[in-house]
């Protein structure tokens, strides 16, 4: 029989229907109970004191920015290689994002040539991404970000149960944002959170992301009566969201193991391939939470990704690119700041001669068994050169 492995599948079930059944039966679809204690479950998991939910990880880092006050004549460093959304949410302020070339061990975005761009630029935030579930090296980006006066933002869309020292993505600057979109580690339709431990910025973020009202629904004297102080956006999480995610959290312990399990099993059989880069579950001080597994290619281009994609469709693999250009290399960005191929080296051969293979929680042992030998055969054969 032939095998269908979805690069990504939600896992949903019978816990999930019944949040969306109960929210429906009450009627109350926005500003409700489930969004506080969605936010109240993921503080708890994150480890900081506030969480803010939101409509999608886009909405929460453009609410930090523009929380903070960040934009026009601001200038904030971003990897080159990250999902368009960690660049556009600074592009969105008026602000000017400064693209840093990646550690080609880690695929996050390399201290050093951070710490040159920071002497340079006058930094007003940097917005590390935990490449693939992989944590940055934030002790340095924060000696960097202290250093330079500069706001650390944290891009933990692919990061949810990654660890630095003990401390969880999402506790290790000063605010940070995760990702529900349906493939990553956990779903609410769509969805975002916001995790900090700073009283104010929470406070901001939750006035600026429902119009800017200075009175919450629960606050005001009379129904209805408001005053506005501020601008704001309509970045809320609906109530049918805020039920799946709960669900969804209480599935995050057993989805882990199966991600680690399923990455080993990669990792084993794959590792010996001469030529082509894998990367670490775990990196000096970092431990990852197992997003995708990622194939590199030769950056001599003698193997085809294009083949390599097209062999594994046809034994039912499903696969996915993270990500397919450096953003800075995107007809908006190269046109705008005129960047030219070669600008950023580590990530364009990544993003050209990588591959992303599936891991998570719809991978059964035997798909993962599966995945390996097939991946191997084809790295080792004449299938897939140029
Ligand atoms: C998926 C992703 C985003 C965007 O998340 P949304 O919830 O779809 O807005 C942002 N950054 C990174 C690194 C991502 O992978």
């Amino acid at each position: 029989m032939q095998r269908k492995i979805p690069f990504g599948k939600p896992i949903l079930g019978e816990d999930e229907l019944e949040g969306i059944q109960n929210v429906l039966k009450t009627g109350i679809l926005v500003h409700g109970k489930e969004t506080s204690r969605f936010e109240e479950e993921f503080a708890k998991r994150v480890g900081v004191k506030y969480a803010i939910a939101v409509s999608s990880c886009t909405a929460g880092l453009h609410l930090a920015l523009f929380s903070l006050k960040i934009g026009i004549g601001d200038k904030v460093a971003v990897p080159a290689m990250s999902h368009v959304a960690t660049a556009h949410v600074v592009e969105l302020q008026g602000a000017t994002p400064v693209f840093i070339d990646i550690d080609p061990i880690t695929g996050n975005m390399d201290p050093k040539k951070l710490e040159q761009e920071s002497l340079k630029n006058n930094f007003k935030a940097i917005i590390p991404v935990h490449y693939l579930g992989l944590p940055c090296e934030m002790d340095e980006i924060n000696r960097i970000s202290s250093k330079s006066n500069s706001i650390v933002i944290e891009d933990c869309a692919l990061a949810l149960d990654s660890e630095y020292e003990n401390i969880k993505a999402g506790a290790l600057g000063l605010c940070g944002a995760f990702s529900f979109y349906p493939v990553k580690h956990m779903t609410s339709i769509e969805g975002g959170m916001v995790t900090t431990n700073d009283e104010l910025l929470a406070k901001l973020i939750r006035k600026k992301r429902a119009f800017g009202y200075n009175k919450s629904l629960g606050e005001r004297s009379r129904p209805g009566l408001y005053d506005v102080d501020e601008l704001g956006f309509n970045y809320r999480m609906n109530e049918i969201e805020a039920a799946v995610g709960l669900s969804q959290i209480k599935r995050l312990n057993d989805h882990l193991l199966i991600r680690k399990r399923n990455y080993n099993i990669l990792f084993n059989k794959l590792n010996k391939i001469r030529g082509i880069t894998l990367f670490p579950s775990s990196h000096i001080k970092a431990k990852s939470s197992f997003y995708c597994f990622n194939i590199v290619l030769p950056i001599d281009g003698s193997l085809n990704r294009d083949k390599l994609q097209d062999q594994l469709k046809l034994l039912g693999i499903g696969t996915s690119i993270h990500y397919p250009q450096a953003i800075p290399l995107f007809s908006y960005y190269k046109d705008k700041y005129n960047y030219k191929k070669g600008d950023f080296p580590i990530t364009e051969w990544f993003s050209n001669q990588l591959i992303s293979l599936p891991i998570a929680a719809h991978v059964t042992e035997e798909d993962a068994n599966y995945i390996a030998d097939k991946a191997h055969q084809l790295l080792t054969s004449d299938l897939i050169t140029n």
